[in-house]
């Protein structure tokens, strides 16, 4: 009778001296990497593999990091998807941010030993960045800074805003909720397709904390439709906000339709909010920017330091301002024709078993709604997606009529290699 192969599985401190797993205990912790090895032990009772291989299979399956979140290719077409993160960082963010996790200075300034203005080197970046801002500030997210401003100045009173840009933007998130929830009361203004500057006038009054426009996101009304540009509301007695959402500083042209901060502010607009991980290509972020002593008095206000960012945001803001081009950017600008190129050599890197395909991209986040961005990549047999998201190296497609659309647009160019070697793995 042959022995019970259950009673070879090794030991746990046995396979946690296995010499391999020296680097993995000191940068994952023992206890993440026993419970790896607690995995691969049940494996092999379960009797899918051998009692042998229980070191291999540990050394095979432990994680990157500490951290459960894992990196993933972005071959959705969709430039800022939020289920994966919305934007990339750039080489030079990911570098400030390691060089920030430690003790840093961001609160001392190191030649007097004096505190410093906490991020005066993202805040300046921002300025220089916005030179139409006479004052900028920086908070968690783009609703904490309508958080904020709602708070500071109609928190007790009303806020103006149109029918038409009540939205909700993703996730069940409703901004006309996020922003009852600060005290203000909404006084709603024109119709769903239409909004004219005499409808605001007449609903300014004493109560009036603030007038807000809202860049509505990832919907568009055509047809008998008008709005009013914040810049024309300007000279109804009270604040504008106007929300542009994606965080385009200056015009871009090839979203000719986006709003712009710098464009918003030079029409008189007071405050200018926006979303530092949308196009701008930074981290997750709430801008404020506008008028000197509206921002100021906004900074000065309580709830701004339950909004504050931490020093990781404050130096992967500052390094996507003043660094090269942040890889959202260069996604939205990329000519097809290299796209196509790229999807060539992913072709033949795969052997030709896939087809070279031309497709439209979207930048999403909410961001030029309806825009179509021409694109190119390759074509897979529909049930490829799966494979493709559950593999070692994770790749997020797109399944449109019927297939598999590996979209080059989202993929970053450095990461094609990985994406060739994944592809492969699920083709074979
Ligand atoms: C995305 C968006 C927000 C919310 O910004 P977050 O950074 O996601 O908090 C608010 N308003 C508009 C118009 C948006 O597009």
């Amino acid at each position: 009778m042959s022995e019970d192969p259950r009673r070879r599985v090794p030991r746990t401190d046995a396979v946690l001296a296995d010499a391999r797993l020296g680097q993995a205990l000191a940068t994952l912790g023992r206890a993440r990497v026993k419970e790896v090895v607690v995995a691969a032990q049940g494996r092999a009772r379960a009797g899918e593999i051998a009692p042998e291989a229980v070191a291999d299979e540990v050394v095979a399956t432990l994680p990157r990091t500490a951290a459960s979140m894992r990196p993933v290719i972005n071959a959705t077409g969709v430039l800022l998807h939020t289920n994966l993160g919305r934007a990339p960082l750039s080489g030079a963010a990911r570098d400030a941010l390691d060089a920030a996790a430690g003790t840093t200075d961001v609160e001392l300034d190191l030649a007097t030993g004096g505190r410093g203005r906490r991020g005066a080197g993202a805040l300046a970046a921002l300025a220089a960045a916005v030179p139409d801002a006479g004052g900028v500030h920086v908070v968690n997210n783009g609703a904490a800074a309508l958080t904020l401003a709602a708070t500071a100045l109609a928190a007790g009173g009303e806020i103006v805003i149109a029918r038409g840009e009540m939205v909700e933007i993703g996730d069940g998130f409703r901004l006309p909720d996020l922003l009852e929830s600060t005290g203000a009361r909404l006084r709603e203004v024109g119709t769903t397709n239409r909004v004219r500057r005499e409808d605001y006038a007449a609903a300014v009054g004493p109560q009036t904390g603030m007038i807000l426009k809202v860049h509505p996101s990832n919907f568009v009304v055509t047809g008998f439709t008008s709005s009013v540009p914040a810049g024309s509301l300007t000279d109804l007695g009270v604040p504008v906000v106007s929300d542009i959402g994606s965080g385009l500083l200056a015009p871009h042209p090839l979203l000719p339709a986006e709003p712009d901060a710098a464009s918003e502010l030079r029409d008189g607009v007071p405050l200018v909010t926006a979303s530092g991980d949308k196009l701008l290509g930074g981290p997750q972020a709430g801008l404020l920017l506008g008028d000197a002593d509206l921002v100021q008095g906004l900074r000065r206000h309580p709830l701004a330091r339950a909004l504050r960012v931490d020093k990781l945001t404050l130096a992967a803001l500052e390094a996507t301002l003043r660094g090269p081009t942040p890889p959202v950017r260069a996604m939205l600008e990329v000519p097809v024709s290299e796209l196509r190129a790229r999807a060539e050599t992913l072709a033949a890197r795969v052997g030709g078993a896939v087809e070279v395909v031309a497709c439209d991209a979207e930048v999403g986040g909410g961001g030029a709604p309806g825009v179509a961005l021409p694109s190119a990549g390759v074509a897979l047999p529909a049930a490829a997606a799966d494979a493709l998201r559950a593999g070692e190296d994770p790749v997020v497609a797109r399944v449109e009529q019927g297939r598999c659309v590996v979209d080059l647009r989202s993929v970053p160019p450095e990461a094609d290699a990985r994406l060739a070697a994944a592809l492969a793995r699920v083709l074979r």
